[in-house]
């Protein structure tokens, strides 16, 4: 039996939070384990969406869960090598946060539905078309694996000033 663990999220600037993944070559065990741990870790933050490289593994991993209503049941996804197959004309703006950059929102555009394809845990192909929260997050998550960030969508200014916080907050969390 495996025990999962919360593993330490990785706060921008960090040069790994801009760093493209590497693609996974074959689903094992030990990638089932940090599945579960990456899982662990978005459900403790409490987030819906986390991607390896924020926990500073450069794979292409990503796990999100968007059911939002309480009453509902999880929908914990794990998502390797996944890739935008279609993306919607139609375009939705939401308020995005990550957990790479605590407190911070803004909103940003993206097509309103994405067809993603990827590796399931048992090492087979799988597709969904997804929209809503569902469809921001699986994009944002993405940019993750390809060492964006949805800051990196804003006007310069906003970005340095956002980066000028994480900065003064990773300072004073050093000095704690
Ligand atoms: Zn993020």
């Amino acid at each position: 039996m495996t025990r999962m663990a919360v593993r330490d999220i990785l706060i921008h600037p960090d040069p790994r939070l801009k760093t493209p993944a590497t693609p996974v070559a074959e689903v094992t065990d030990e990638l089932r384990a940090l599945a579960d741990d990456m899982l662990e870790t978005m459900y403790a933050a409490p987030g819906i969406g986390l991607a390896a490289p924020q926990i500073g593994v450069m794979k292409r991993i990503l796990v999100m869960d968007c059911v939002k209503d309480e009453e509902a049941p999880a929908r914990p996804m794990v998502l390797i090598n996944p890739s935008v197959v279609w993306s919607s004309d139609e375009m939705s703006i939401y308020e995005e946060g990550c957990l790479s950059i605590p407190d911070q929102y803004a909103e940003v555009e993206r097509p309103s539905e994405v067809e993603v394809v990827w590796t399931g845990l048992e090492g087979e192909e799988r597709r969904e078309r997804f929209d809503g929260l569902w469809a921001t997050c699986v994009q944002h998550e993405i940019d993750h694996l390809d060492g964006k960030l949805f800051i990196d969508y804003l006007k310069p200014l906003k970005r340095q000033m956002i980066t000028r916080k994480m900065v003064k907050l990773k300072r004073e969390k050093a000095r704690a």
